[in-house]
């Protein structure tokens, strides 16, 4: 009877893996992949079978109870079993379903961290998700309730939403429902840690615009203080006109 661990791949790029994560994949005997991951990982793992249970969007699902009875019966049969997912695998990665599903078979597993697509937004458009004073919080938040609604609340002062790129008009209607100005600052990133990531900036009344940009790229959107500009630096401000004592105090 072997173990499985669950190797969070990061978004996309093949160098957002953790080190850690990369070495699990060096042992693996066989390794259970997301639609997400990078195939360039595979380079970690010349020696595993790689088997694609992947899952994109709403279409061409493998079912999940499938890809639970495929990790029992290849940890009965390996050593090492890898499951791989993209980002982090305890965000919006149907984790429990898995774990427990090895947990009834009483096999042993472990789970690897990795880089959650927010925090690659965050990295790429250089806006932190946290701000001194204005941003305390964070949400991560997926807009689509398990019946295929959307129901929105603001729970944080930042708040980043996954799986809503398709629906980005109808998150901003709730988002106003829900008690966000209309003109609170909105980032929508797609691909975020790939080299092909695409950022467009807007207001929760503008949203909608980013539709076309964005459209079939894995997207997140990001709400409240995280998506404000950072303020521009006082050398490029318009009329800059500082003392010249002043000037030397900021260089000293
Ligand atoms: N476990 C993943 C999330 C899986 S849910 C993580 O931690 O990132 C799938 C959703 O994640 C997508 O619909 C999209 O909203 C988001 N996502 C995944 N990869 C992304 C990327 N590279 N850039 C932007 N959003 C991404």
């Amino acid at each position: 009877m072997g173990r499985v661990i669950f190797v969070s791949a990061g978004p996309g790029a093949a160098d957002l893996i953790t080190l850690r994560g990369a070495r699990a994949l060096a042992q693996a005997q066989v390794v259970l992949f997301d639609a997400l991951t990078d195939p360039a990982l595979r380079e970690f793992a010349p020696q595993a079978r790689w088997v694609d249970v992947g899952k994109r969007g709403f279409c061409d699902a493998t079912k999940q109870c499938s890809i639970n009875a495929m990790l029992v019966r290849e940890a009965r049969q390996h050593a090492l079993v890898v499951r791989l997912k993209g980002g982090d695998a305890s965000v919006f990665g149907r984790l429990e379903e898995e774990l427990q599903a090895l947990a009834e078979a009483g096999i042993d597993s472990d789970v690897v961290p990795g880089v959650t697509a927010a925090i690659a937004a965050a990295a790429h458009t250089k806006r932190p998700l946290t701000r001194r004073g204005l941003g305390r919080s964070v949400a991560l938040t997926t807009a689509m309730t398990r019946e295929g609604d959307m129901h929105v609340a603001k729970s944080a002062d930042t708040e980043v939403f996954y799986m809503a790129g398709r629906q980005l008009g109808a998150l901003a209607q709730q988002l106003l429902g829900a008690g966000w100005s209309a003109d609170t600052p909105v980032s929508v990133v797609s691909r975020a840690g790939c080299a092909d990531a695409l950022t467009s900036e807007h207001q929760v009344a503008t949203l909608s615009e980013a539709t076309v940009l964005h459209h079939g790229r894995p997207t997140v959107v990001v709400v409240g203080a995280g998506a404000r500009a950072l303020p521009r630096p006082a050398s490029q401000a318009p009329g800059r006109d500082v003392p010249q004592a002043q000037e030397q105090s900021l260089t000293d």
